[in-house]
């Protein structure tokens, strides 16, 4: 079977990896040359534990294979995949001019039969308007071929990205038509080892399952750290209130870790588009329009936390202060909406010197905090990064932060603060009392 996929970001690169491993022919494409040069290279743009290794696999027996030629791809795969980015614009709504160009590139090359299968997450009625543009493209030139629109969600998440994709919750197929949903399944029921189950169903309610599920997620999160706020006030401990919840099997303890608010390409995003479909449509989203503000004021509230602990008029001039993690979540260089953005602003908005650390985020970091560069400094580990600073503040919990070497870091300090937003040690802890002012999250 050839198959096409069109962007080969985190998501068009897995799923094209994947397929390929499964032995499908596989064709990545992507408008970016250094991306495709690179890959070409042997070499991946983007971090995802295990990718490297089964990608060069399927590489050397040449069952995937990359390009910048979209001529190519569309002549020659039966089933293409759009997964090209679609990011917010300013008022929250979707960015949909990359998935719209590649509509108009298929339906200049498209020369028989084509399954066009959107795995981009789109606003609800999207998938029918690019059916209509490419009819319509297709009319303009009295050209008569017949294609078919999947929408086909995805929702591995970064990090666990390819054992995610092998083996997802469930696969959701939408269609009007019986023929492409029998592909579909045909392409799936290859990799299905664990017999995932499948939703069919019509276009409509496919885009909205994936804004449904991803907003559910937000909102949990935003629950969770508003309740840990409020449980620092009270002397209550959110870890206990949040594994008791848990244990609940109609809540489930998963989406419940307070931290210093949800970030990454997918929740930001998604969680804005729903809210302007809403508006859209006459339907105000009141519960993902307060998950949204709640996300916003923890990140702040992480900032006022840090700064006014350190200094009771909140000012951080002559304050070093050492963060750990900078990418949105552990295994991933993705910095999109991270929270880190947030709270290093706001803390050198406070006068504070930033000596930071992350295993795999920080060149995408160097970029996106170019505005505060002057007043943030990239080091080479943990201790570092602890080097004459006053305050040590983990924001991604990444493996190795979990079991540091405590003194090195409280002898490599200046002064004893140590900001645990994600909860990875414990007030208890010896150490921490002794040797730390600590403060965890909700505890
Ligand atoms: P990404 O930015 O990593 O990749 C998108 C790629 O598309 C880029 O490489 C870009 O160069 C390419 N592109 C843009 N216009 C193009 C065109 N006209 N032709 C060919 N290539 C083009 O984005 P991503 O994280 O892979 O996300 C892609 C989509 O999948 C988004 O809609 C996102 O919301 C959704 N999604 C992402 C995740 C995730 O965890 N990243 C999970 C589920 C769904």
């Amino acid at each position: 079977m050839e198959i096409g996929v069109i962007g080969t970001g985190y998501v068009g690169l897995v799923q094209g990896v994947i397929l390929s491993e499964f032995g499908m022919n596989v064709t990545c494409m992507d408008v970016s040359e250094d991306k495709i040069n690179k890959l070409n290279c042997g070499e991946i743009p983007i971090y995802e534990p295990g990718l490297k290794e089964m990608l060069s696999k399927n590489f050397q027996a040449k069952r995937i294979n990359f390009t910048t030629n979209i001529k190519s791809v569309v002549e020659k795969s039966e089933i293409i995949f759009i997964a090209v980015g679609t990011p917010s614009n300013e008022d929250g709504s979707t960015d949909l001019n990359y998935v719209r160009d590649v509509a108009r590139d298929i339906s200049k090359y498209i020369n028989g039969y084509k399954v066009i299968v959107i795995k981009s997450t789109v606003p609800v009625g999207t998938s029918n308007l690019i059916k209509e543009l490419i009819s319509d493209e297709l009319k303009k030139r009295d050209f008569n071929i017949d294609f078919d629109i999947v929408s086909n969600p995805e929702f591995l998440r970064e990090g666990k990205a390819l054992k995610d994709c092998m083996n997802p919750d469930r696969i959701i197929i939408g269609s009007e038509s019986e023929k492409a949903k029998t592909i579909m399944k045909n392409v799936y029921d290859v990799f299905n080892i664990n017999q995932t189950p499948f939703v069919f169903t019509n276009l409509e309610t496919a885009e909205m399952i994936k804004y449904a599920s991803n907003s559910f997620l937000a909102v949990k999160i935003s629950f969770i750290n508003e309740l840990a706020l409020l449980s620092e006030k009270v002397g209550a401990d959110i870890q206990v209130i949040a594994r008791a919840m848990g244990m609940d099997g109609r809540i489930s303890s998963k989406f419940l870790h307070a931290g210093p608010g949800y970030g990454g390409s997918c929740f930001p995003k998604d969680t804005k588009a729903i809210v302007d479909v809403g508006n859209k449509n006459k339907e105000e989203m009141f519960v993902i329009n307060a998950a949204i503000k709640a996300n916003e004021k923890q990140k702040q509230k992480m900032v006022q936390k840090i700064a006014l602990n350190i200094n009771e008029n909140g000012n951080l001039k002559n304050k070093i202060i050492g963060i750990l993690g900078l990418s949105f979540k552990p295994e991933t260089d993705d910095m999109r909406d991270a929270p880190s953005i947030d709270i290093i602003e706001g803390l050198v908005r406070a006068g504070a010197k930033i000596q930071a650390f992350c295993p795999e985020g920080m060149k995408e970091a160097k970029w996106r905090l170019e505005h505060v560069n002057k007043s943030v400094k990239y080091m080479n580990d943990e201790y570092e990064v602890a080097k004459d600073a006053d305050a040590i503040v983990i924001i991604t919990e990444w493996a190795q932060f979990r079991a540091m070497d405590l003194k090195k870091i409280r002898e490599n300090m200046k002064d004893s603060y140590f900001f645990d937003l994600r909860n990875v040690y414990s007030k208890k802890r010896e150490i921490m009392m002794t040797d730390f002012k600590y403060f965890g999250t909700g505890i």
